[in-house]
């Protein structure tokens, strides 16, 4: 083990380092500070929060500046205010036999006049957070023409926060021939290219392994239209057909709704969110861990207790409000040394979250396609034939074999082998012969939220304000009633006594189905087609169309009843998750 003494340190720092009752250098520290005392270089260090990074660049830039000047020989750009503020104070720490040395600190929120009294007494060292820097820069209340060293301290988090911009005006006021330290604790694109732009052959050192889920975990997404979501996550687990998942939902609602159509469809599927009572999830993460359940549909917050190792697909069928909880979802999988994969569902408008979202992770995407039918059909087929080929011969079977050798003899071998993979293969065959393709929304198509689309219908409706409807309220009615699928319902507009909103063409018979004779707190529910995008009239009413027998709950005609969720592994605990599986066709 180093000790501090052998890193080249002077005695005033190796005393303060006693007072401080640091004992032996960490790691970043006993390879970065030789590295900085040494000679004037660049230097890019990677580690994990809580390493000791700040003491890694803060006793070689205390050795390194002339405290006998009192310009501005060091910066610190840290994220945050509280950041700047423990940066400072563990600074005058180090710094506590070094005389004559003043570290300051300039950030947002307090009295700028105040930091710029503070400044022109005198600061060999400044730490500060990059919008408050510019700006004192700007004003011409900071000179650092006469710069020697720069720290970019948690550069992902400032690059994360938007200080790009900031950074590189910063640097740009600095003189060129100053050493940059960056430290980070990951390294997005936007970090190296930061390093590319403003330094110069950096020394690199990298500590520990960088965040472990996300080395196991790769990440992908799919940009699909909105419609398309659900289709999509099918294809995703059908093409997976040994899939063990986690599908994260936004609400409780959606989560419990594709669980629900996953069952019907087919699937090993089961919900997991806050409505249910303890027992229940304790049921469903059981038959979970048990792989009687091979699709685990669940909130974020009820995904909070998931501790099963060998989940091999987290899919965000919607990416969560916040991205920081990204990582949440996607440390399920890629755990205890086994790789995984993150898959992203995600429609035009959320693009630019997958940017922030690699930012955090430190690690890219790459844009995939919903895979075809053939492929899926393929796949599916090639797995059967595996798993055919690995399955142990059960000898009681010999007993039937004499029976069964007569009855197959008109067959050859190859006739055999065609009908017996046919039986299977011919299920995904015709649930994905007519399904088309999901392709990714063309460049020209807009966001289904938009109200160009030609394949949407926009509908006049008798409800607005004075029924106490905002437009979010209204989505929510017009969703629950028209049980069409979260995104089925867009561009509601809620006037004072009635409200516009679009559905999706093929949807249009059903939403005048469903409005006709309906009442709400009992008043006659009137909902017309409207031509005009965002007016109102021209259209016809439902009343004109000939009733067509009652709604019954929405029938799904494109089931596949198929995955590698359907096969072996039944129980009776199955069943009660399963109920409704579909039975071939
Ligand atoms: P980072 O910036 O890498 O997140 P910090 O520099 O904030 O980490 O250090 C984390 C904590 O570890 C601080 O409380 C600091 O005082 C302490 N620390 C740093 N270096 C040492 C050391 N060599 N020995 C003991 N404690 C240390
Ligand atoms: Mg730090």
């Amino acid at each position: 083990m180093t000790n501090f003494s052998e890193l080249g340190l002077q005695e005033d720092l190796l005393k303060a380092i006693s007072d401080l009752g640091f004992e032996s250098p960490s790691e970043v520290q006993a390879q970065a500070i030789p590295i900085l005392l040494e000679k004037d270089t660049d230097l890019v260090a990677l580690a994990q929060t809580g390493t000791g990074k700040t003491a890694a660049f803060g006793f070689p830039l205390i050795q390194k500046i002339n405290l006998d000047q009192r310009h501005t020989q060091g910066l610190i750009l840290s994220p945050t205010r509280e950041l700047c503020l423990q940066i400072t104070n563990e600074f005058q720490n180090y710094g506590k036999y070094s005389s004559g040395l003043r570290t300051v600190a300039v950030y947002g929120g307090a009295s700028i006049t105040d930091q710029e009294k503070q400044i022109k007494k005198g600061a060999q060292i400044i730490v500060a957070t990059p919008g408050r820097m510019k700006d004192m820069l700007k004003r011409g209340m900071i000179d650092i023409s006469q710069l020697a060293y720069c720290v970019l301290d948690e550069a992902d988090e400032m690059l994360n926060m938007g200080f790009y911009e900031d950074i590189t005006d910063i640097l740009a006021h600095s003189p060129k021939e100053k050493s940059t330290w960056l430290f980070s604790a990951t390294m997005p694109k936007e970090v190296s290219n930061i390093a590319k732009k403003f330094m110069n052959s950096p020394k690199e050192i990298t500590v520990g392994q960088r965040n472990v889920s996300t080395k196991n975990v790769s990440h992908e997404y799919f940009l699909v239209s909105a419609r398309d979501r659900y289709n999509a996550l099918k294809r995703l687990v059908d093409v997976n057909p040994e899939v063990y998942a986690c599908v994260f939902c936004r609400t409780k609602r959606d989560t419990q709704k594709v669980a629900e159509r996953l069952i019907e469809d087919g699937y090993n599927a089961a919900a997991l969110h806050g409505d249910l009572s303890q027992s229940q999830r304790d049921m469903v993460m059981k038959s979970f861990r048990n792989k009687q359940v091979q699709i685990l549909v669940a909130t974020d917050v009820a995904a909070r207790g998931i501790d099963v190792d060998d989940i091999t697909h987290v899919i965000n069928y919607q990416l969560p409000d916040e991205v920081e909880i990204y990582t949440h979802r996607s440390g399920r999988t890629g755990r205890a040394g086994k790789t995984g994969k993150s898959l992203v569902i995600l429609t035009k408008s959320e693009l630019r979250k997958i940017k922030q979202i690699e930012r955090i992770i430190g690690q890219n995407f790459t844009e995939e396609s919903i895979p075809s039918g053939e492929e899926i059909c393929e796949k599916q087929l090639f797995h059967l034939v595996n798993e055919i080929k690995e399955t142990e011969i059960n000898p009681k079977i010999d007993a039937y074999l004499p029976k069964l050798e007569e009855m197959l003899i008109d067959l050859t071998k190859e006739d055999l082998i065609k009908k017996f993979f046919s039986v299977e293969f011919t299920r995904f065959y015709n649930y994905y012969k007519d399904a088309g393709s999901i392709s990714k929304p063309s460049a020209s198509e807009r966001d289904f939220q938009s109200n160009e689309r030609s394949d949407e219908t926009r509908f006049f409706i008798n409800l607005g304000e004075k029924d106490g409807f905002n437009w979010m309220q209204l989505k929510d009615f017009l969703k629950e009633t028209l049980d069409l699928g979260r995104d089925a319902v867009a561009k509601v507009d809620v006037k004072d006594s009635f409200s516009f909103f679009n559905v999706a063409k093929t949807d249009e018979p059903k939403v005048m189905q469903i409005f006709e004779n309906f009442t709400y707190q009992g008043r006659n529910i009137n909902v017309e087609i409207t031509k005009d995008k965002g007016g109102r009239g021209g259209g016809r009413k439902r009343n004109d169309r000939k009733k067509s027998g009652g709604f019954g709950k929405r029938r799904d005609d494109n089931k596949s009843g198929f995955s590698g969720a359907r096969k072996g592994k039944k129980s009776n605990v199955e069943s009660s998750f399963n109920r409704r599986r579909s039975k071939k066709k």
